[in-house]
């Protein structure tokens, strides 16, 4: 028996996600003997074929802009030329550093890691076929936490080929930019990568069943985001779905015809198509079978800290559930430990999570929508304040988009938070902190707000709830 068969581990943790990889962390700095298995790359999607590298090409996208704009602020760049391959390639390596950051931050909290595919095999044993050549294993733990993530959801007839058909993987990394993008979804990935290829000179196309782009988000929201692409060139199709995909022969390659019902009944053609039509939950082969452990549309169903049906058995992350954002699998994992231990973490409140979109512009948000507020029944104020009459987005020539907050008319509590404009995503944590410590209008009017900054346009919000802006 080896030594690693011979160990039983406080905790096992199946994923090196951002759920995963900080729930071990967690568990080591409670004195957790504490092992992690993954299967692929440290760090999980988010790290590395998620959050990180999307954004950095964002980035590339947002310093394409601005040279290409240099000019309104006093200085002659000339005509910028987008690398593609370059982008990718920083793209690449700013994912590879954080990968390699979550090696050294596994080492320094004396987390074994083992590279290799577990599943359940019993009350306290996982099965491991290991990817290091040494066969396969088993692993005895007090507790296992199951942090295997999600995957793009396939379309009948799209399947991802690397070459005219796309998930977010190839996406990442595409051998050249095309020329025509078909995007089908219109929720957070697919208008983060309908904007960043629209920048490099793409005509991207987006089809959506929902009635609007970024359905989740507050209608104005939407509606400002929608009018803003529109006017940097791209074709949104809403309330639309995909009728019948065909893939035809042109010169040395092909095109996509993807005919579409619904709104919009006509037939778009693409060289490429990306498919951003939501994500289900990594659940097979884990071994469940046997298990109390119940799935429901994917997913794996537990309490607020993240226990299963089985005993001994938790779930975090994309693998347990919406709302898919890193943050919340990070929280998640750390909540679940601290459970494990016999703390008492507070249960997250979903609510209470942020969510950002980084297109251009960006969206960031908190809580209730308008819409959701009303149907709530909730009688509320709403107040809305614009980035183009802020002092510092003057200067910084990013006047567009607004911050829209919307409270609880009786006892002034923070619904909702929603703004759309130039870095939201850098300020939304203000707003997502008032809601944690459940502040009301007159905590949020009090603060001092520093100046110049867009923040003050927070600030200018809540006084416009109450009729007392000051700079309209
Ligand atoms: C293009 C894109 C952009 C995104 N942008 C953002 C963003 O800006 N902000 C945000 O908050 N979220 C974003 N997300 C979502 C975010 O990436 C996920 O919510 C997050 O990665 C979930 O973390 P996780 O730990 O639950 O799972 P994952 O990150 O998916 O990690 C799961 C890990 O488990 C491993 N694994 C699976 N099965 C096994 C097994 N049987 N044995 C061993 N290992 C296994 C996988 O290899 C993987 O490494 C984005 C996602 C995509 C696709």
């Amino acid at each position: 028996m080896s030594k690693l068969e011979q160990t039983e581990y406080d905790l096992a943790v199946v994923g090196g996600g951002p759920g995963g990889y900080v729930a071990a962390i967690r568990a080591a700095q409670l004195g957790m003997k504490t092992v992690l298995i993954e299967k692929d790359q440290l760090g999980g999607v988010c790290l590395n074929w998620g959050c990180i590298p999307t954004k950095a090409l964002l980035r590339s996208a947002d310093v394409l802009r601005l040279v290409r704009e240099a000019s309104r602020f006093g200085v002659q760049a000339g005509v910028p030329q987008a690398d593609l391959q370059a982008m990718v390639a920083r793209s690449r390596a700013v994912a590879a550093e954080l990968n390699r950051g979550v090696g050294y931050l596994m080492k320094k909290n004396k987390v074994t890691v083992i590279n290799g595919t577990a599943r359940l095999a019993g009350r306290g044993r996982l099965a491991i076929e290991r990817k290091d050549g040494d066969g396969q294993s088993h692993v005895r733990a007090k507790h296992i936490i199951l942090a295997t993530g999600a995957r793009a959801r396939v379309l009948p007839g799209l399947v991802p080929d690397g070459e005219s058909v796309w998930s977010y993987r190839e996406a990442l990394v595409p051998r050249q930019a095309p020329r025509r993008l078909l995007v089908i979804g219109a929720g957070a990935i697919g208008i983060e990568f309908a904007s960043f290829y629209l920048a490099l000179g793409a005509e991207v196309s987006v089809v959506e069943m929902a009635d609007r782009i970024l359905p989740v988000e507050d209608e104005d929201i939407s509606a400002h985001v929608a009018k803003a692409l529109r006017k940097d060139g791209m074709h949104l199709y809403t309330g639309s779905r995909i009728v019948s995909a065909d893939k035809r022969p042109l010169g040395a390659g092909h095109e996509w015809h993807v005919s579409l019902g619904g709104k919009h009944q006509e037939t778009l053609v693409a060289d490429v198509v990306l498919v951003a039509a939501g994500i289900v939950g990594n659940v097979e082969k884990l071994g469940l079978e046997g298990s109390a452990v119940k799935v429901e549309r994917t997913h794996i169903v537990t309490d607020a800290f993240g226990a299963t049906g089985e005993p001994g058995v938790y779930a975090i992350g994309d693998v347990a559930g919406p709302p898919w954002l890193a943050h919340k699998a990070s929280h998640e994992g750390v909540a679940c430990v601290e459970k494990i231990a016999g703390l008492h973490p507070h249960p997250l409140e979903a609510s209470s999570i942020a969510a950002c979109t980084y297109s251009h512009p960006q969206v960031a948000s908190v809580g209730m929508t308008e819409a959701a507020a009303r149907q709530a029944g909730r009688r509320i104020r709403v107040g809305k304040f614009p980035f183009s009459v802020n002092g510092k987005a003057i200067a910084l020539g990013a006047t567009d988009g607004f911050a829209k907050v919307v409270f609880d008319e009786s006892s002034g509590e923070l619904l909702g938070a929603h703004m759309v404009g130039e870095e939201v995503t850098e300020m939304i944590q203000g707003y997502a902190i008032a809601r944690q410590l459940e502040s009301t209008e007159a905590e949020l009017m009090a603060t001092v707000f520093p100046h110049p900054t867009q923040s003050e346009v927070m600030h200018e919000a809540v006084l416009a709830a109450y009729q007392r802006t000051l700079h309209i």
